[in-house]
Order: C-alpha cells, then structure tokens, then sequence
C-alpha cells in the first residue's frame, strides 16, 4: 500500500503512521523528520531549512521535491510507504503524480485526518518524542506508562521540537490552511480522497485506517 496521510501539524499523522509501520511494515516518509535529520547533520538543505522551520513557513517546493525524489530511489519501500507532511501545496501534489509515474508506482489513497484547530495547538504543544527510538507522547493524551521511560525502547531522554511552541503554531495552521488544504480537492477530482475522524482517540483513528486500507 502506498498512502498520503493529509492534515494539519499536530493531526496525529506521524502517530497513526508509526501503528502503520508496525502493523503493516510499510515506512513512514516523514518530510519534517527528513528535514530536522538535515538541520542537525548541517547540511546545505538544514541550513537553509532552520529558519523556514523555525518561522512555521514551508520550505520551498524544489528542495522538497528533490528530497522526496530521492527517498523514493531507495531499496526498502517493497511493502509500500506512508507520506507524513508530503505534498504540501499545490505544486507539490502535482510534482508528486509525475514522481510516481516515472518510478512506476501508484497511490492507493489518500487520507484527510480532520481536527479541528483549537485541539490542534494544545495537541502540539503537549507533544514530546523519545530521543533514542522516535515514539511519539503527550503531555496528557499518550504519556508512557512508567513515567519518564519510553514504553518501545526504555530510554529515559526525550526531545521537544525548536517549531512546538504556540506563537509558531499560529503560522503553520495558517500556512496549512493557504497552502495545504487546497490540494484536497485535487485529490477529491481523482476520487482518491478518503476521510477521517482526527478527534476520535488514538486507537478509534487507527480502527478507521485500518478499514479504509482494507477495504
Ligand atoms: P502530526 O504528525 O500530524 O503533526 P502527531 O502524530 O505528532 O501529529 O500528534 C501530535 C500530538 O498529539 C502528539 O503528542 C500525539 O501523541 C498526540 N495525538 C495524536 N493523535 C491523537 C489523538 N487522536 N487524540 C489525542 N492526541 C493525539
Ligand atoms: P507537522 O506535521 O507538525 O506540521 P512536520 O514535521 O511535517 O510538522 O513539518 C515541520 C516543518 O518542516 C514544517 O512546518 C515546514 O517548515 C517543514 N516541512 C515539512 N514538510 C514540508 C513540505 N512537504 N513542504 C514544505 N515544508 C515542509
Ligand atoms: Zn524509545
């Protein structure tokens, strides 16, 4: 299976897209991860990134496409990919089509995770990751089981995002709505736009996946 995940920072689309790499072996391409991996290796890519980041805008359309380009080239993706963050505008979306025909693959669906913004800023602020394996928690809505422990690897260090505060919130629920929302309606034209319920629990969104994916 090859799908989008599409929805606004803090939706929960890395969340569902980590069960999916669990549950289905499929793999999660995260543009943000990506991105964050070059801010901190300091390539030329990070450097230019930082700020953008930092500021909740997106980064140009070229360099995205180049960087999903290229990490469709790569051996592991036999049991199908998750897109977390990628297209992210209009150009993006049609960047993407081309993408997949040259490569000779196909998208089996696209999924718009719907929250609304008010929960999507305490979602985003609340939110903090394992810094040895990548698992995702909250603050309050997924907190590791023993306190202070990563339930997936037992690590005791954990990292906040330099873009999860509320003032740089503002801008990318604004960029999302500009820029990103639009390209619903392409989706939608090629009838391949499936809905969710983001505000349900974590587990009642994964159901909901589950059941579009094996229908
Ligand atoms: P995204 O990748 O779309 O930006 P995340 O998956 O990182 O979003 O989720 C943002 C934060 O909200 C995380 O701290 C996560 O634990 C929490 N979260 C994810 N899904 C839900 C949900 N359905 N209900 C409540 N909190 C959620
Ligand atoms: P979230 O899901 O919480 O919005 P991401 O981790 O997907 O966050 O993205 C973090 C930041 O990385 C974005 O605010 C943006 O600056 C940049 N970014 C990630 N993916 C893209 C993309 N496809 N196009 C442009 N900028 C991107
Ligand atoms: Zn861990």
């Amino acid at each position: 299976m090859k799908i989008i995940l599409l929805g606004p920072p803090g939706a929960g689309k890395g969340t569902q897209a980590k069960r999916l790499e669990e549950n289905r072996k499929m793999v999660q391409l995260s543009t943000g991860d990506m991105l964050r991996a070059a801010v901190a290796a300091g390539t030329d890519v990070g450097k230019k990134a930082k700020e953008i980041m930092d500021a909740g805008q997106l980064v140009d359309d070229e360099t995205m496409i180049g960087i999903i380009s290229d990490r469709l080239d790569e051996p592991d993706l036999e049991n199908g990919f998750i897109l977390d963050g990628f297209p992210r505008t209009e150009a993006q979306a049609i960047a993407l089509d081309t993408l997949l025909d040259v490569k000779d693959m196909k998208l089996d669906a696209v999924i718009e995770m719907r929250v609304d913004d008010e929960a999507l800023t305490e979602r985003i602020v609340g939110r903090y990751t394992c810094g040895s394996c990548g698992q995702g928690y909250h603050d309050t809505f997924q907190k590791p089981e023993v306190d202070g422990t990563c339930d997936k690897c037992g690590s005791q260090e954990f990292s906040r995002r330099a873009d999860d505060n509320a003032e740089t919130v503002k801008s990318r629920l604004e960029a999302y709505h500009a820029q990103t929302a639009p390209i619903l309606p392409y989706y939608k034209d090629k009838e391949m736009l499936k809905g969710v319920d983001g505000m349900a629990d974590i587990d009642e969104v994964t159901a909901q996946i589950e059941k579009i994916l094996s229908a």
